[in-house]
């Protein structure tokens, strides 16, 4: 037994208002699900990218103090186009400059 909703459905062509708002909603779902997937994945890869460059960095800080003997007193020792030819890279997500922590001769990662 079909209902008369269903019955109409079926005998006219097309789409119905309603059948059609049901497609954009579903729709408007699936997009707004994967633009926060794509949102959170540009955050993870920024924030890997933080930790990327305080890695570079401190390889060159090593490779500073292997090559001088001395320690590097300020992060722009290894500000030279030896170690970044393009400068000391900042910080992906906020685009903050590192600091460096005099007691261990170490850049400090960020918490992102
Ligand atoms: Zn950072």
């Amino acid at each position: 037994m079909m209902t008369p909703l269903l019955k109409r459905s079926l005998s006219r062509n097309g789409f119905s208002l309603l059948e059609l708002m049901a497609v954009v909603t579903i729709i408007g779902i699936l997009v707004s699900i994967v633009l926060t997937r794509i949102a959170n994945s540009s955050d993870a890869a920024k924030a890997k990218t933080c930790a990327n460059n305080v890695s570079q960095i401190n390889s060159a800080l090593e490779r500073f103090a292997v090559s001088t003997g001395n320690f590097a007193t300020t992060i722009s020792d290894v500000d030279t186009i030896e170690y970044f030819p393009g400068g000391i890279p900042t910080c992906a997500v906020d685009d903050s400059a590192f600091t460096l922590n005099t007691t261990t001769h170490r850049v400090e990662g960020h918490s992102h």
